[in-house]
């Protein structure tokens, strides 16, 4: 299976000069969808207790993947979405700084943790769920993406201290 063939590429969205890669093409056809589980699974040795899930995009394949590792979903949520008591990491943008939060009781010290996104762009999206992982005594097994925009390279180093992969790469 090719699964270039189910990105769409649109360009200068959401602004001028950005290359999107739309997924949802992915997401309407459910062999694509399996054979992105399948091959994320195969990149896996280890339980994973919990996957934890960035927003939005995120979420949809960390959920496929929670029910493949009869694991739980944790969602790690923009500002002020999460109802309860969270943690809070805030990390760069292009132009200014966001933050992401996670409940407080999300993880249990010692628990293994897959993170998912999407895409993988500058990293600091990652990092920044990577750094709540950590403060909340997670065992990070693996960062993984569908689509890695390698040309960045700076999302890789972003991530150095932990296991990443991607199933697509541009
Ligand atoms: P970054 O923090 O730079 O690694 O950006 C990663 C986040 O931004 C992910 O949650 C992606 O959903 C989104 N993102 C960044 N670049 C793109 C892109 N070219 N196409 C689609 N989503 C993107």
């Amino acid at each position: 299976m090719n699964l270039n063939n189910y990105i769409r590429i649109v360009t200068d969205f959401p602004k001028e000069g950005i290359s999107y890669k739309d997924i949802t093409p992915l997401l309407q056809n459910p062999k694509a969808l399996d054979y992105c589980v399948q091959k994320f699974a195969d990149a896996i040795n280890s339980e994973i207790d919990l996957v934890v899930g960035i927003e939005s995009r995120g979420y949809f394949l960390a959920t496929l993947l929670a029910k493949r590792f009869d694991a739980g979903f944790v969602p790690i949520r923009k500002k002020g979405k999460l109802p309860y008591t969270t943690l809070q990491e805030s990390y760069d943008l292009e132009y200014g700084q966001d933050v992401l939060e996670i409940h407080e009781d999300a993880i249990q010290p010692g628990q293994k943790i897959l993170i998912h996104d999407d895409v993988l762009a500058t990293g600091g999206t990652a990092k920044a769920a990577c750094n709540l992982v950590e403060r909340l005594g997670g065992e990070i097994v693996q960062c993984n993406f569908l689509i890695e925009l390698a040309f960045l390279e700076e999302g890789r180093k972003k991530l150095s201290t932990v296991e990443v992969n991607s199933l697509l790469q541009y």
